[in-house]
């Protein structure tokens, strides 16, 4: 685990951690050796970052800073996203991991968006789009007096593009696709990755908003409304359309939901923009051509003797926030209306990663009332003092150029260098790197088989369980691989009980606690948290109803599931068959 983490400016690798590097994050020369080893990489990107700080002071020690970036990155306390890792300091320089671009209703913006999407996946990046703004299939086109073919087989032309970009990209492009529920053909959206094979390059999810939840709750219609011109199409019945969208997502996984009115309300330049659509993973909500960078602090690092070392916390969280400020600088971006739009709001992801690591090292189980408050904590902690760190450089180099009019903009306010401070990205290939659990997630397994890009298979064993048992005396061979075949310690009596109690994984908790938990950490999150929500193979329709109704209770911004074995590839399997 992170903690055994080398801080003498070498970085620990496991094995997967290092092919992935190599494959993909390492310079390579054009037979595909490397260029540079994962410290080279590191120093790369410490050195990159540290740059801009000339902007704004003359005499920055830039040397020194780099120091501090690279030992907070070598030592996996933080990590910047992906992209940042890969092309900072290179000719690409795109190191933003989340865009939106708006796609407009008409067959120059439709294709204006695929081309810009093409640009965002070749560097890397991962786009979302909300297709709300088209006109219904079968509506009438003016100019060639035809018909419209609709949102969803426009959607088919960006799948496709992405299918094509991601041979010559740096890791294969990811999109979200966003239908307002009030969209005349929110049904067909629904169901547009009923069949398997569909749409591979998206995840989809129907933008609820409250006036229809309230007739979920009250059993009524609803108007759908055309976007051209807002006239009423129709109406459903808003209880029956939930119910069609939760049985989709329980046959397999999608679409998930994100709660617009939400996303809405806490947008912080809405004199700026609506927000429409999230990146693909859902964490970060954007303005149409907004980026945002992500960076992520690794909870497990900051454990000691059984404690939370919050001083030292506080001093990486105020380093990641000047360092994600750094990178917007450094960014060289796919267009200029990114470029403009993201320099005016500045927006930055800062979140974690290795919070079940740090659970189990404080000996507190994931699923308990301990570990959701203490969530609460460590978030609102990383919150403010994020914030604090925020104004500090706002101070020094300025708010963020559309503070004025923003929800900032009060009397005797501080300035603001950043939009929004943080966001809970799921962290899936960082966490690898930092070998932490990921995000905000519980163990997926004690042990587990990794599918990764062209279909390499890792296996993963929680280290720390490892190393537990060999000091507790209960490591053995035949043990672990039980273990791994088993996907769970909760019933092995060769686990003494109090290990068992806190090694908990995603399959031994309900969904309703990873509900809990992904509210705990939502409440002091700005942006919003990436979590997906484990039910086992036997769960019902309507437990996953509950579950999508809970998100929207417990002040979610949106919630995505996964049933055990309903899709024919996961990303993530035990190696046990289920
Ligand atoms: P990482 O661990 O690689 O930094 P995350 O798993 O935290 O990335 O994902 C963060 C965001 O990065 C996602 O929500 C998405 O916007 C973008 N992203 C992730 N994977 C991809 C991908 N394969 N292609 C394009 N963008 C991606």
């Amino acid at each position: 685990m992170s903690a055994q983490a080398s801080t003498a400016g070498q970085p620990a690798l496991t094995p997967n951690a290092l092919t992935v590097l190599e494959k993909r994050y390492l310079k390579r020369d054009t037979s595909g050796k490397p260029l540079e080893t994962p410290s080279d990489m590191f120093r790369r990107v410490a050195e990159t970052i540290a740059e801009p700080d000339k902007k704004f002071d003359k005499k920055a020690d830039v040397k020194k800073l780099a120091d501090r970036f690279y030992e907070m990155i070598v030592s996996f306390d933080f990590l910047p996203n992906s992209p940042t890792l890969m092309n900072a300091g290179r000719e690409l320089g795109q190191l933003s991991a989340c865009f939106v671009l708006p796609v407009g209703d008409s067959i120059e913006e439709i294709f204006d968006a695929v081309k810009f999407t093409a640009m965002i996946h070749k560097s890397g990046g991962g786009t979302g789009f909300s297709f709300s703004r088209l006109r219904p299939a079968n509506d009438l086109v003016k100019t060639t007096t035809g018909v419209s073919s609709g949102p969803i087989s426009f959607m088919r032309v960006f799948d496709t593009a992405t299918e094509t970009i991601k041979q010559g990209g740096t890791r294969r492009g990811a999109n979200m696709g966003i239908l307002r529920v009030d969209h005349p053909n929110i049904m067909d959206f629904i169901m547009c990755k009923a069949d398997q094979k569909l749409f591979n390059n998206f995840n989809i999810s129907v933008g609820l908003t409250e006036k229809f939840m309230e007739a979920v709750e009250q059993d009524e219609e609803y108007d759908l409304l055309n976007p051209r011109d807002k006239t009423k199409m129709g109406s459903l019945n808003a209880r029956k359309v939930f119910q069609r969208i939760v049985n989709q997502a329980w046959e397999n996984g999608e679409p998930g939901i994100i709660f617009l009115d939400r996303l809405n309300r806490d947008n912080p330049t809405p004199h700026v923009g609506e927000i429409e659509s999230t990146n693909p993973c859902g964490e970060q909500p954007l303005l149409p051509y907004e980026s945002c960078n992500l960076g992520s602090i690794n909870l497990g690092r900051f454990v000691s003797e059984g404690a939370i070392d919050w001083s030292r916390l506080k001093g990486v969280i105020h380093d990641s926030v000047h360092f994600l400020d750094n990178v917007i600088e450094a960014n060289k971006y796919p267009l200029q209306q990114i470029h403009d739009m993201t320099h005016s709001n500045r927006k930055i992801g800062l979140g974690v990663m290795g919070w079940a690591d740090m659970l189990i090292l404080l000996g507190v189980p994931y699923n308990s009332d301990e570990a959701v408050k203490l969530g609460k904590k460590v978030m609102q902690f990383i919150n403010d003092e994020g914030h604090a760190a925020s104004r500090d450089l706002g101070q020094k180099r300025g708010s963020f150029p559309n503070f004025i009019g923003s929800t900032f903009d009060k009397k005797g306010a501080l300035p603001q260098r950043n939009a929004t401070v943080t966001t809970i990205a799921p962290t899936g290939t960082i966490s690898m790197i930092a070998n932490a659990s990921s995000g905000v997630e519980p163990l997926f397994a004690i042990s587990y088989v990794k599918n990764v890009m062209d279909g390499t298979k890792l296996v993963e064993v929680n280290p720390t369980f490892e190393q537990l048992a060999k000091e507790r005396g209960f490591y053995s061979a035949e043990l672990m691989e039980k273990i791994a075949e088993h996907g769970t310690v909760h019933d092995l009596d060769e686990v003494p009980a109090d290990v068992r109690r806190v090694f908990v994984t995603a399959h031994d908790i309900t969904p309703e606690d990873h509900i809990q938990m992904q509210a705990a950490f939502q409440y002091h999150t700005d942006n919003a948290v990436s979590k997906t929500v484990n039910f086992p193979n036997t769960a019902t329709i309507e437990d996953v109803e509950n579950v999508y109704m809970l998100a929207y209770k417990t002040g979610c911004k949106g919630v995505t599931i996964y049933r055990d074995g309903s899709r024919d590839e996961q990303v993530l399997s035990t190696t046990k068959k289920e």
